[in-house]
């Protein structure tokens, strides 16, 4: 035990890696192995999922919506709507 604290870590990515890479991650920037443990880590994390103010089913969907889309400003201008309204609003997707 380290005790550096409460660091949740889920795969080979810790939260904060994942906040700090979800730029890069959206706009596919990011290497293919990174984007990979990316998704692992989104995959398995539900506090990053929470954290996102996406449910899983949400998170699923916008990783299979980042494998098709060329336009990364329209999803990450939808992505901003969602947070903004709060993890209680209604999602009717983009
Ligand atoms: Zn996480």
């Amino acid at each position: 035990m380290s005790g550096e604290g409460p660091e949740e870590k889920c795969g080979s990515l810790d939260c904060r890696e994942v906040f700090r890479r979800l730029d890069d991650y959206l706009d596919g920037t990011l290497p293919a192995e990174d984007i990979v443990a990316m998704r692992d880590h989104l995959d398995a994390c539900s506090h990053c999922a929470d954290e996102y103010g996406f449910g899983a089913g949400m998170v699923a969907e916008l990783k299979a919506k980042l494998r098709t889309v060329e336009c990364p400003d329209r999803l990450r201008a939808w992505i901003a709507e969602q947070t903004s309204r709060g993890p209680s609003g209604e999602s009717p997707g983009p």
